[in-house]
């Protein structure tokens, strides 16, 4: 069975956590795309040349340590605005989408432009504030030193370039079912994802 469930939405929205829950409820394999865009900002960071980068990356590159923190992640929204590097990535994206056994894949243009053929497409998104203030949780809870106001800037840089920039910008696609998480627990999020995705399974 070929199945895809898109899952796009800003920085820190949940994403991950829904990601990963309903690819465990429902077997299929997850892709976190922003890992590529991540490793390609990493290399970049280290002096490789991001077309380059990204045409040459390997399965080993995506366990770089690092790759989770706030230098990676303003590398990446970087690099992600080079259409030859976005370019360099979609085959492989592709590839996972249309893999037997059904996939989830994260990120800001799977239901747009990587899959917009995919079975399931979720908006995941949350008030800038309140996606600042879990982000600035996790990195206080892994022993970071950070003001929130600084992490508030970071996302709404992040927000700002990822859909400005006018390859693959960030958007819901059209058919996206849109899940606010602002006021949302954790549960209750990945309840209606698993919903929308069960819905969806029936039709197809
Ligand atoms: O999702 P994550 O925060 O790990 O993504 C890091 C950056 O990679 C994003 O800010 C975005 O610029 C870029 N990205 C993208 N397209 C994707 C996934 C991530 O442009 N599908």
């Amino acid at each position: 069975m070929r199945f895809t469930v898109a899952i796009d939405g800003p920085a820190a929205a949940g994403k991950g956590t829904i990601s990963r829950a309903v690819a465990a409820q429902f077997g299929f394999a997850h892709l976190d795309t922003g890992l590529l865009y991540r490793a390609v900002g990493a290399m970049v960071l280290e002096g490789a040349d991001p077309v380059a980068a990204a045409q040459a990356l390997a399965p080993d590159d995506l366990e770089r340590p690092g790759l989770r923190g706030a230098e990676a992640a303003e590398a990446a929204s970087k690099v992600a605005a080079i259409p030859e590097v976005r370019a360099a990535l979609v085959a492989f994206q592709r590839s996972f989408a249309r893999r037997v056994g059904g996939a989830v894949l994260d990120g800001r243009d799977i239901g747009t432009v990587i899959c917009p053929e995919a079975e399931a497409k979720l908006f995941v998104t949350a008030s800038a504030e309140v996606r600042a203030a879990r982000r600035w949780k996790e990195l206080c809870a892994a022993g970071a030193q950070v003001p929130l106001e600084q992490v508030l800037a970071d996302v709404r840089a992040r927000d700002a370039r990822d859909s400005g920039r006018a390859a693959a910008p960030l958007r819901a696609a059209a058919e996206a079912r849109v899940i606010d998480t602002t006021g949302m627990s954790i549960d209750a999020a990945v309840a209606a994802a698993v919903a929308e995705v069960e819905r969806a399974l029936r039709r197809a």
